[in-house]
């Protein structure tokens, strides 16, 4: 079976460079004997892929450290200018494009307000085709450097043959997103849920640093989280796992925007938590909140519903202890940042009364660090893991210098495709072409 072997090989030098390139990024610079050390590849195997990533532009020099009486030992490090992401925030107040390098400094951006509760999709779609047009011309980078475009939306994501989008507060009923932007951009397309997506931008940059098992905890309009088990995203039979904010806090309680009552995200959602108030005016939400916290400080009445607030938020999160017995609780989004910064305090008391002691004491609660706007920087990480899961190279990721244009740019069917990084004892495995778009993110969590 001469081709099973050639690919086995393959696919093995894959792995190989896959890890070693995602170690350099996170780690880096560091030297080809660290990277053998800390990778547990033969010097001579680091030297082969630190090679072929050199020859690509991908990892460069960064000067050298003495060594004990030897010569100097050469530094590396990934180059951050080598590649372009692209995220995109479908978020529930305006659609927003990113462009990024590789190290996720950000290098343009477009913002698109969406008219408030109008979330038809016809104009969404055409917001990401503009906005992506706009970050390429306002950044001048070379779109044949853009490895891919993460889109974060509102919803399930269903990552099947198809990519669709359930989202039911928005009113999306499997909306095929992928066919849809793939009418307008050539850019490979990586979808998956905004909470998803910022989870694994904290967890990778974040407060979830080094964390395996986490929740990143989401408030805004709408309330939800991104689960990790063991360093890997929990998602569940297809996909809708870590709707928290759809969890009941109190049956038959205020009615919920998908339908039922009594919903976590009744009480504590920025739109729950502004008409539990109802005496503010504002031209949005956001405002309307900051006003509702600013009160707090003469008005019983605004205190008393942000200490209800805390209260609903703590017990909401004692249940996601109790459940998934996390090490760390991550609150972010707009609005969990806003609560935050004033009741963490008694959100955290809250929470220890309502868990149960033992998972309690294991568990951190914090708030993200990565600020409110970061569903885009964390759409990017999905083109990110794709990068790192196929090394940097062939099959979606940056071609070698000189093997001329689209000579090896994935097919959109195949870049998703592939062994799990870092892992080169999986990479024998002969079918890995069918695995749906939404491995790369899973296959990449947890394991900066
Ligand atoms: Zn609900």
């Amino acid at each position: 079976m001469p081709e099973r072997n050639r690919r086995t090989v393959r696919d093995l030098r894959r792995g190989n460079r896959s890890g070693l390139l995602r170690h350099l990024y996170f780690e880096g610079p560091l030297s080809r004997q660290e990277l053998s050390q800390d990778t547990g590849l033969s010097p001579a195997s680091v030297s082969n892929v630190v090679g072929e990533l050199v020859e690509a532009g991908i990892v460069v020099e960064a000067g050298a450290v003495e060594s004990d009486g030897g010569r100097p030992r050469i530094l590396l490090k990934v180059d951050p200018g080598r590649a372009h992401l692209v995220g995109v925030d479908v978020g529930e107040t305006r659609v927003r494009v990113e462009l990024f390098d590789l190290g996720l400094t950000e290098l343009a951006r477009a913002d698109h307000p969406l008219p408030p509760g109008d979330y038809a999709v016809e104009p969404i779609v055409g917001h990401i085709l503009a906005g992506l047009d706009a970050v390429v011309a306002d950044s001048g980078v070379d779109p044949a450097t853009i490895i891919g475009v993460g889109v974060g939306v509102p919803g399930t994501v269903e990552q099947g043959p198809e990519v669709l989008v359930h989202g039911q507060t928005i009113g999306w009923d499997a909306v095929p997103l992928e066919r849809l932007l793939a009418q307008g951009t050539q850019l490979p397309l990586f979808i998956d849920n905004g909470a998803t997506t910022l989870g694994q931008a904290e967890l990778w940059f974040g407060a979830g640093r080094g964390a395996r098992n986490a929740v990143v905890a989401l408030v805004g309009s709408g309330v939800g989280a991104s689960i990790v088990t063991d360093g890997a995203p929990y998602r569940g039979a297809s996909s809708s796992a870590g709707e928290w904010g759809h969890t009941v806090v109190q049956v038959g309680g205020r009615a919920c925007r998908c339908g039922a009552a009594g919903c976590l995200e009744a009480y504590v959602g920025a739109e729950g938590v502004i008409e539990r108030y109802g005496k503010v005016t504002a031209p949005d939400e956001e405002t309307a909140l900051a006003v509702l916290i600013k009160a707090a400080d003469t008005s019983r009445e605004a205190r008393a519903v942000l200490d209800e607030t805390a209260l609903y938020l703590g017990a909401g999160i004692g249940d996601l202890i109790n459940l998934f017995n996390p090490e760390r609780i991550i609150l972010g989004g707009w609005a969990g940042l806003m609560l935050g910064a004033r009741l963490l305090p008694q959100i955290r008391e809250a929470a220890a009364s309502y868990a149960l002691r033992h998972p309690f004491a294991q568990a951190t609660i914090d708030l993200c660090r990565l600020g409110p706007d970061a569903v885009a920087m964390g759409a990017a990480t999905l083109p990110l893991a794709h990068f790192f899961e196929c090394g940097g190279l062939e099959n979606g990721g940056l071609e070698t210098r000189g093997t001329g244009a689209g000579g090896s740019r994935a097919s959109r069917g195949s870049r998703a495709g592939g062994p799990e990084p870092g892992d080169p004892a999986r990479n024998g495995a002969p079918k890995a072409s069918t695995s749906p778009r939404g491995r790369p993110a899973e296959a990449a969590a947890g394991r900066p």
